[in-house]
């Protein structure tokens, strides 16, 4: 990907200053912090930098990319009771090819864009019909955890010909496997990677 200027000199400060709050990167560079909100956002997105909570903003080289954790994307989810409509808005609001469905904060589900599809062009009521009712369900679901090589998600991706892996923490609480969302991996995540490996 092309950054601009001002972008390649944030990641010049963080790479020589960081871990550096976004207020000390603005003042660096003459600049208000919410001049900089895309810029952060571009770069945090595109995996150049990762935001820690307290410690401000860290570095990642191309070379350190090694684990799922340090290319994954943000959860983005909805509530086992939602319906499939509600379902469909989600996915075209947060920009995402497949949702993830949540029952008290557990992976429980997922749906592609085809899966919603599919049910919208039947004689359904989405408005009615609860997104659980359609979705791919536990145990059937392909997951990775955020320590796992970048190349076992790539694998699990490939082999399952899906195109999105929920990554999770898993958690047993009282004798239940409580199954955490912490981020997704997508072909997208994969590709940007590739892309920054093979360009300068
Ligand atoms: P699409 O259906 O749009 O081609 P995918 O190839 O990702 O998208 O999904 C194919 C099917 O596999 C869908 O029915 C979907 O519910 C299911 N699926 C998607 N991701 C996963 C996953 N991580 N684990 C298990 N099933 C999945």
């Amino acid at each position: 990907m092309s950054l601009t200027e001002r972008q390649r000199q944030i990641l010049k400060i963080v790479r020589e200053n960081g871990p550096i709050i976004g207020d000390e990167i603005a003042k660096n560079l003459f600049l208000t912090r919410s001049a900089l909100r895309t810029d952060f956002s571009v770069l945090t997105k595109a995996g150049f930098l990762k935001s820690k909570p307290k410690l401000g903003y860290t570095y990642i080289a191309r070379e350190e990319k090694r684990y799922i954790k340090d290319i994954m994307g943000d959860v983005v989810s909805v509530d086992s009771e939602l319906s499939v409509y509600e379902t469909i808005i989600k996915i075209f609001t947060k920009d995402v090819g497949t949702m993830f469905i949540t029952e008290k904060n557990s992976l429980v589900g997922i749906v592609s864009r085809k899966d919603l599809l599919k049910i919208a062009i039947g004689k359904n009521d989405i408005e009615r019909v609860p997104i659980n009712i359609v979705m791919t369900r536990m145990p059937n679901i392909i997951y990775c955890e955020e320590n796992e090589p970048i190349i076992e998600g790539v694998k699990k991706i490939i082999e399952h010909q899906i195109d999105c892996i929920p990554v999770v923490k898993i958690k047993e609480v009282k004798g239940k496997k409580i199954y955490e969302l912490v981020g997704r991996l997508t072909k997208t995540n994969i590709a940007k990677l590739f892309l920054e490996y093979y360009s300068k």
